[in-house]
């Protein structure tokens, strides 16, 4: 339906607890991209909070496909948020509210050269559950203000001294002598879908990786740095806490990293 004409009840849980989860997936082409995989997300994540999927996996690609469609998405993304539902306000999970289900879509450009970009580091202050994909994201939006309030571009949260992940991204160091190094995965991060479709094209390159926390100081050594989310693929960072990584430009093993896994989505692409 038109965007003027879709509403949500002031009582839905989305809105009153944050009591939904969301996917975001790419479109290059017109053609979703590793659509199963986000799916396969958000079955967990609403597992995770004991609610079922709202429709079954063809009726949302039919869905995500007529939104492409009816938008003339040729690259862009295709957002869906399920909502446990409208209920009297209560801390108790309502039985049987019907669950409110909404996707739109976002056009904008997703390949192409990429400007490595400048992150500041932030405490992490998210829950603790972080490997489950809900729409609770201000203090993410905390973060990303206060980097831009520094004229930077992305924050890397920081706990215990040791990076998490960006505002809405998975990070990546690569060591002076080659290595790939990205946080493992456990309730401390979002298990990334591009992450895991990059991981598995560097280890097919023959790049070594290794998955274990690491700290800013140990960034600010790395002779590169990335990072990975559906909406922007590989993206180079040049600059970690004010010092400049490769000179200041984006480096080679992201920048190949993206070309691949672009050029390897698009022949997955549905
Ligand atoms: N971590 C967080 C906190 C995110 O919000 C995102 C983006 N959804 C990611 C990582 C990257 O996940 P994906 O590659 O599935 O987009």
């Amino acid at each position: 339906m038109p965007e003027e004409e879709a509403t949500v009840s002031i009582f839905d849980r989305g809105f009153l607890f944050a009591d939904a989860v969301y996917e975001v997936t790419s479109v290059v082409d017109g053609k979703l991209l590793d659509f199963d995989a986000h799916m396969a997300r958000l079955v967990r994540s609403l597992g995770e909070l004991e609610m079922d999927m709202p429709l079954d996996r063809d009726a949302i690609l039919e869905v995500h496909r007529e939104l492409i469609d009816k938008n003339s998405v040729d690259q862009g993304v295709v957002y869906i948020q399920v909502t446990r539902g409208v209920a009297d306000r209560d801390f108790l999970y309502p039985k049987d509210a019907a669950q409110t289900v909404v996707m739109f879509t976002q056009s904008r450009k997703l390949t192409g050269e990429k400007k490595g970009l400048r992150v500041v580091s932030s405490p992490d202050i998210r829950w603790g559950r972080r490997d489950i994909k809900t729409v609770q994201l201000l203090a993410a939006s905390m973060g990303k203000m206060a980097a831009y309030k520094q004229g930077k571009d992305d924050t890397w949260l920081v706990k215990d001294g040791f990076v998490t992940e960006g505002s809405s991204n998975n990070t990546y160091i690569v060591t002076k002598d080659g290595k790939i190094v990205t946080r493992h995965l456990s309730n401390s991060i979002l298990s990334g879908i591009t992450r895991a479709a990059v991981l598995k094209l560097a280890a097919e390159q023959g790049l070594e990786i290794e998955e274990r926390p690491f700290t800013m100081d140990e960034a600010k050594e790395a002779s590169e740095a990335f990072m990975t989310a559906a909406s922007s693929f590989v993206t180079p960072v040049i600059e970690v806490d004010g010092t400049e990584l490769n000179g200041g430009v984006p480096g080679p093993v992201s920048k190949r990293l993206n070309e691949i896994y672009i050029e390897e989505s698009k022949n997955t692409a549905i």
